[in-house]
């Protein structure tokens, strides 16, 4: 779940809480862009890592359509199954990053259900789904938690420190801070309702620059 809404603790997250510490933080791991949910995925020193397990989760589900379906012939009938091997963000179309979301888009499980039993789609879908989540844990996400934890071991950046300078005001007013001209593309009203519960209207009215 936590995946599906992009609610991990990214730097881009965690400037949320405590953005005096992390103001200034780029990805840990390339050290040049902004580390935000697609960027764990798409960052350069991540590429090859992602490429094989996109080819490795391609190989799983052939595997998986063989042993249910005899007759799938994976050379011929993975050309059908290429829209979503794709790694790039891309707001108009499912790629692989939704797949590691957790999404699994209706083309993609109507294919499935084409060359497999009835009975066997769901469960082949959900094996699927669990192997490309596990295999983005281990091989992306853990390494780089261990790798940013060891950095703010390094920089003495305790949890006592992080509670002594969590932000004393809410998110999008620190965030506004230094993007006065951002509300309106940020959606700030928006999830100020969903954060916050409050009124977008009320938002945008009493945060009159
Ligand atoms: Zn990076």
């Amino acid at each position: 779940m936590r995946f599906l809404i992009e609610e991990i603790p990214i730097i881009e997250q965690l400037k949320k809480s405590f953005y005096d510490i992390y103001k200034d933080w780029k990805c840990q791991i390339c050290g040049i862009e902004n580390e935000d949910f697609d960027h764990v995925w798409l960052c350069s020193e991540n590429c090859l890592i992602l490429q094989s397990i996109m080819e490795d989760s391609i190989f799983y589900l052939m595997e998986q359509l063989l042993i249910d379906n005899e007759n799938f012939k994976d050379d011929k009938d993975l050309a059908d199954f290429h829209d979503f091997w794709d790694i790039r963000n891309d707001p108009n179309s499912f790629t692989f990053i939704d797949l590691i979301k957790g999404i699994i888009p209706l083309s993609l499980s109507q294919k499935i259900r084409k060359f497999t039993k009835k009975c066997s789609t769901e469960k082949i879908i959900i094996c699927l789904r669990n192997y490309i989540l596990t295999q983005s844990l281990e091989r992306i996400w853990k390494p780089r938690c261990n790798f940013v934890k060891q950095l703010e071991k390094d920089f003495k950046l305790t949890k006592k420190f992080k509670k002594d300078h969590v932000n004393t005001m809410p998110f999008y007013d620190v965030c506004r801070k230094g993007n006065a001209d951002n509300r309106d593309t940020e959606l700030l009203g928006l999830r100020h309702l969903i954060y916050y519960g409050g009124n977008i209207l009320e938002y945008y009215n009493t945060h009159v620059d």
